[in-house]
């Protein structure tokens, strides 16, 4: 072929491939994002009417026992930030019987008066939570805690579970049993049974901190457990749960980053659910963060009419590569009491996944997992790619959807065959 003819078919095909985005670039935009110059500016506002509200000053704005001592827990002062009609009101106040609720003053600055407003959805207490169908355990976590604050379901790793403290309390919490009405960290006796479990179990080579959220922990606590952490020899990575990146950026100060220093390597995975999470400050939190060398990784979880759709999923996992955050899971959401309106369909997930491999960067694309009931692991959910399984073939989907026999060849003995010249 001539090397015009190659040419032009790679002109054409490159057409192709920008027309499969074009939907995606129409709608982008539409797509509420917390760093775009609007959005920022309506923070911003939001921001200076709730500081008035504190009689407060920026400065407490940027201090994070500021933004936990003055969550937003009363919807007497709640509806005198943001909108609510009369009803609203009173379902809250039905919800919280059963059901803790919190925001941040900082996670609130991002709520407008829709009702579909996806960082309202997550924060909010509606009256959905009080339908009744769902577990409180589905995970059976309690089966699963064979000493102190641990949680153990895989050969080499676990959870300690240090707080059931938060910033803010997700409605789609999984863990809302442990939330309860008031904060409670784990005491240092329960921790310290845990660490002895770890010592004794040399196989555990990577331990999890999560809550709650682990960054609501003093940074003398932090700094004492993580040295405790450290000293274990076979301990070979450590990794941190918080979300406070997402609700309370204002966490992740110059002190705390100086004491995670201290111990690599550490790693840190959040959860941002929209891009409209994704703000100038949390950006500017993840940015000290990885600047530290911390890797920053983030958990989704799969949420009816916050993120169930293929192109606000897409712009977040894109939106967190810009801040260095990497997109590590998307999780289906369980069968948890009070949570049920927010579950969608695995279908759902798989469109989701279907639209991110080949349409964007193999780097944003994270695994779609569904955690078996009973606490019997995470397991991935991809759409279809290995279409089927022949001895001398197999047959493969491309991400366009094309159909394609590849070759299954038996692997070679390499040491047999290197061996050809040996006369022994
Ligand atoms: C999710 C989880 C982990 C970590 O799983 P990875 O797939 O390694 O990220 C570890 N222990 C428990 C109990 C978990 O639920």
């Amino acid at each position: 072929m001539k090397d015009y003819d190659k040419r032009s078919i790679a002109i054409e095909r490159a057409s192709i491939l920008k027309s499969r985005i074009d939907d995606y670039l129409q709608i982008r935009d539409n797509i509420l994002r917390g760093s775009s110059p609007e959005e920022s500016e309506n923070i911003e506002k939001r921001k200076i009417n709730i500081l008035d509200f504190f009689k407060a000053s920026e400065e407490d704005w940027k201090d994070w026992h500021w933004q936990i001592k003055n969550r937003i827990t009363e919807v007497d002062t709640l509806k005198k930030l943001i909108y609510l009609s009369e009803e609203e009101v009173e379902d809250i106040r039905q919800v919280e019987k059963r059901f803790r609720w919190a925001v941040s003053p900082y996670y609130l600055s991002l709520i407008n008066d829709d009702k579909m407003n996806p960082v309202r959805l997550q924060s909010i207490p509606t009256f959905l939570e009080l339908k009744d169908s769902g577990e409180m355990d589905p995970m059976g976590e309690e089966y699963t805690n064979p000493a102190g604050c641990i949680t153990r379901r895989y050969p080499d790793r676990l959870i300690i579970n240090v707080t059931n403290e938060c910033a803010m309390y997700c409605r789609h919490c999984q863990r809302r049993r442990n939330i309860d009405t008031k904060d409670n960290h784990t005491s240092k006796e329960t921790i310290m049974e845990s660490i002895e479990y770890i010592k004794n179990n040399t196989e555990i080579r990577d331990v999890l901190i999560t809550g709650g959220d682990a960054l609501t922990l003093s940074d003398e606590m932090l700094d004492w457990l993580l040295g405790e952490l450290k000293k274990i020899e076979h301990l070979e990575i450590i990794r941190i749960g918080t979300r406070v990146l997402v609700t309370m950026p204002q966490r992740i100060t110059g002190n705390l980053v100086d004491i995670l220093k201290k111990y690599p390597p550490i790693y840190i995975n959040t959860h941002f659910n929209h891009p409209l999470e994704i703000t100038q400050e949390s950006k500017a939190a993840c940015e000290r963060l990885t600047e530290a060398g911390i890797p920053l990784g983030n958990q989704a979880v799969l949420l009816n009419g916050i993120n169930n759709d293929k192109y606000v999923m897409r712009l977040l996992n894109q939106e967190l590569l810009k801040c260095r955050v990497k997109p590590y899971y998307i999780f289906h959401a369980k069968n948890v009491k009070g949570t049920m309106h927010f579950n969608t369909s695995v279908d759902d997930g798989i469109e989701i996944m279907e639209y991110l491999r080949g349409y964007t960067s193999g780097l944003a694309i994270p695994t779609y997992i569904i955690n078996a009931p009973g606490g019997k692991g995470k397991t991935p959910i991809l759409p279809q790619y290995l279409v089927s399984r022949g001895k001398d073939y197999i047959k493969i989907r491309t991400w366009e959807g094309e159909i394609l026999d590849y070759p299954n060849k038996p692997t070679l003995d390499l040491k047999k065959c290197l061996h050809r010249g040996d006369v022994s």
